[in-house]
């Protein structure tokens, strides 16, 4: 089945939207005549997803209402020709304890496999900058960067362990505060005479690959916050980070959640509905979606995405904070786009091409059917570009990561910043953001439970985050439902 969402480009048929996924739901609806129902979900992402999963199994009747028609939300994989090309979230890793609980469940452990292939061809990291161009051994590349983040992170002496020792309560240490009051330019000034010119590039980039900000947009803590769950170290946030990703794509792991919540006999979908509002009342909540359909239950989860809860009318208001939250949003515009190339030996290249280049990180990240190499390259909100927008700039910017090794036969992309479902990619907080932020937009608001990663408390803004806070409201759906004597769907 072909999404609506994403792009393809290829020398024969040009730019083309839209691309197949496992992820397609067909028929885009099933709703069954039992209402009211005892949840809504709104929102097919992982959130909503382990949500919907685990009230169904419970035994509770669930409907589900998704804006776009298909499930996975900000992780979707398109299979283009027998090869997945993973359009957001990818890299996931047995230290994220909720997302590896779900991947045990489902018995996919053997489904997961490294993006890295050392083993042969160029076999090189390629520094470029405004001013030099060089090539590195991996080795090389990993010290460059070991010692580089050593030297930003340390803050307390002990690789940032004394300020964040325990990552999934923020703020246990008060002196984490007021790193979240600096951004990561404040933290770079004050090392900046410490660092090579090499080290500064390659810092830079990296910093940028994670938030997709900017360097006075992204905040210190929250990248402290990164480093404390990948372990304090280097090697780590390279594992965690990006290193093993799903042989069939993030579409083939989501799909084994609803269709597990189907199973239940309990599920009801209606996918390419997009809400409009969501209306609270003593016992019940009522959704309106844009084209005039109402659905009733007694609670409602809300998965819908940081950047865009403001577009939805509540009634009553969301309380003062949240509000501001919502307005504020989170910083990351990542432009994330796939590239099949023709040069084999690119599969073991690595690159960083910073600060003049519109895409900024690269790895090669497989082999294609076709025994082509695949290429991802990643840039941000320092330098945007619309991908789709100008095509040529698009390839212009890939072949500037590596020039005259890069020959395209493909691009594969999703533009995050122009989703209006989305508007932007993973999350990353402006300075003060989470300090201010994090407990409002985590609280409930009547009957309406919010659940997403971009406020879940450990792997916040990966899938982990994702299936930590979809858990979350389950068991308070629960909780709460459990004590009413009578429940409302047999009024
Ligand atoms: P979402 O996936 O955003 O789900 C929310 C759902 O709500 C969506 O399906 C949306 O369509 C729906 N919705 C929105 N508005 C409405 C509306 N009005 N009505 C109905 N439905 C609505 N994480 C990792 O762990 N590893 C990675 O390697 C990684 N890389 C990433 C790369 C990119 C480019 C991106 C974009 C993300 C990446 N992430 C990664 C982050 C990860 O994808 C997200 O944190 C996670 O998927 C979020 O899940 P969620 O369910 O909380 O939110």
């Amino acid at each position: 089945m072909t999404s609506r969402d994403g792009f393809q480009w290829t020398p024969q048929n040009g730019l083309k939207q839209g691309v197949p996924s496992l992820g397609v739901i067909s028929p885009s609806a099933k709703i069954t005549s039992d209402t009211p129902w005892d949840v809504i979900v709104v929102g097919g992402g992982y959130s909503g997803l382990t949500a919907t999963r685990d009230l169904c199994v419970a035994g509770l009747k669930v409907l589900l209402i998704e804006a776009r028609d298909r499930i996975g939300g900000r992780s979707w994989s398109s299979n283009i020709e027998g090869y997945p090309f993973e359009m957001g979230g990818t890299w996931v890793h047995w230290h994220q304890a909720n997302v590896w609980r779900e991947i045990s469940r489902y018995q996919m452990g053997d489904e997961v496999e490294p993006s890295f292939d050392f083993s042969r061809g160029v076999n090189y990291f390629e520094l470029r900058t405004d001013q030099y161009a060089t090539t590195m051994s991996h080795e090389e590349e990993d010290t460059l960067l070991a010692t580089a983040l050593e030297k930003f992170v340390n803050v307390d002496g002990d690789m940032g362990r004394i300020v964040i020792p325990f990552p999934y309560s923020a703020f246990h240490n008060p002196d984490a505060r007021k790193y979240d009051e600096m951004s990561v330019l404040d933290r770079l000034n004050i090392i900046s005479q410490s660092l090579t010119p090499n080290e500064r590039t390659a810092l830079e980039s990296f910093i940028l690959l994670c938030s997709c900000g900017t360097l006075e947009t992204t905040s210190f803590f929250e990248f402290l916050h990164w480093w404390a769950l990948c372990g304090y170290s280097y090697r780590g946030c390279m594992d965690c980070l990006i290193s093993f990703k799903f042989k069939g794509g993030q579409s083939s792991f989501a799909i084994k959640f609803f269709n597990e919540a189907l199973s239940s006999g309990n599920l009801s979908y209606a996918f390419n509905s997009p809400v409009k509002s969501i209306r609270d009342e003593d016992k019940e909540v009522t959704v309106t979606t844009r084209d005039g359909r109402s659905f009733t239950a007694s609670r409602l989860v809300s998965t819908i995405p940081l950047n865009v809860l403001s577009d939805i009318t509540f009634n009553p208001p969301l309380d003062p904070i949240r509000t501001t939250a919502t307005q504020t949003g989170h910083v990351n515009q990542c432009v994330k786009v796939h590239a099949e190339i023709l040069n084999k030996d690119m599969r073991s290249w690595t690159g960083i091409s910073y600060p003049f280049n519109k895409l900024t990180y690269a790895i090669g990240d497989g082999t294609t059917p076709a025994g082509n190499t695949h290429i991802v390259c990643f840039g941000g909100n320092h330098n945007h570009i619309h991908p789709e927008e100008d095509i040529n700039a698009t390839k212009a910017a890939v072949e500037s990561m590596a020039p005259g090794n890069i020959d395209i036969q493909r691009l594969v992309f999703h533009n995050w910043s122009k989703d209006e479902f989305a508007k932007g990619a993973w999350f990353f907080s402006s300075p003060g953001f989470i300090s201010s932020s994090l407990d409002a937009l985590r609280k409930r608001h009547g009957n309406i439970l919010f659940a997403n990663s971009d406020w879940a408390i450990g792997w916040r803004s990966f899938i982990d985050g994702a299936i930590e806070e979809g858990t979350r409201a389950a068991l308070t759906v629960k909780e709460d439902l459990r004590s009413i004597s009578t429940p409302l769907r047999s009024h």
